[in-house]
């Protein structure tokens, strides 16, 4: 099975702070992987790792079998060694944010078409095509020329959804994306995130809505003080109840 994302010995520091330390961690083609954990556990780290977002201190992130060439500067900090290879290799994995981050003085279409044709070099028409269907596909078709602050929260993490599969990634990573949005909007971004799993994107996601943990992922990850204590398939985790630290976590999130 091809695998998406490979994770080798990642380690990140902040000076003297280690926010991950030795992570270990391989996604397969099509393969859902939730990430839970409490609050500064390192798991939005990890993901902006991944997104290439942060520079690792030490390990190796491959994306699809590629890995990130980095080289060490003047100030002996690892950088990465191409612009050109860090914006392909990020325009493969898409990243969805607990806010949202849309353009606000730009129309849903051009906030869905901007990057395919500035950093895919799509022809207008092509990039229209494509954010259109993805607008039907996020149930937002009608709403393509309005200006983002006139939905709501859920409706702008949809658009944000549907702004991260226009550049067609191998990946997408979710990080908190219901978090911040009124309760009666979540199950809907809900719904577009099952439908992905469903027609096998690869997904890494983190959250705390354990009900998506448990009934769509493949393999949950618990996250604590950087590093991954457990791993396993939703029932492996949520049944075993031998570990304290993630029975508590998992209760406490249950019972909201
Ligand atoms: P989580 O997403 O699990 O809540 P984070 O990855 O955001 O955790 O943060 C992990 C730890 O790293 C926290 O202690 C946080 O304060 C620290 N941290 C995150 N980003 C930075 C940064 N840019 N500079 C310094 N410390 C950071
Ligand atoms: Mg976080």
């Amino acid at each position: 099975m091809t695998k998406m994302i490979e994770i080798q010995h990642l380690k990140k520091n902040y000076g003297e702070k280690k926010v991950l330390s030795d992570i270990n961690l391989s996604v397969s083609q099509g393969e859902v992987v939730t990430i839970i954990g409490p609050s500064g556990s390192g798991k939005s780290t990890l993901l902006r790792c991944i997104n290439l977002l942060e520079v690792p201190s030490g390990g190796k992130v491959l994306i699809d079998g590629t890995a990130v060439r980095y080289k060490t500067n003047k100030s002996n900090l690892l950088t990465i060694r191409t612009r050109f290879q860090l914006s392909e290799l990020r325009s493969q994995v898409g990243m969805v944010f607990q806010h949202f981050n849309l353009w606000t003085h730009r129309t849903v279409l051009q906030n869905i078409i901007d990057a395919p044709m500035m950093v895919q070099k799509k022809s207008y028409s092509e990039a229209v095509a494509i954010a259109e269907s993805l607008l039907k596909k996020v149930g937002l078709f009608d709403k393509k020329n309005e200006m983002p602050y006139h939905l709501s929260g859920g409706q702008q993490q949809r658009i944000a959804i549907a702004r991260a599969l226009a550049m067609q990634p191998k990946v997408i990573l979710f990080d908190e994306a219901t978090s911040a949005l009124d309760p009666e909007t979540v199950g809907d971004v809900l719904k577009v995130m099952t439908d992905l799993a469903h027609e096998g994107m690869t997904m890494v996601v983190v959250t705390h809505e354990m009900q998506f943990a448990r009934q769509v992922s493949d393999r949950v990850l618990f996250m604590e003080n950087g590093v991954i204590q457990a791993e396993g398939t939703p029932d492996e985790l949520f049944r075993n109840h031998s570990n304290k630290r993630i029975a508590e976590f998992i209760h406490h999130f249950q019972a909201d």
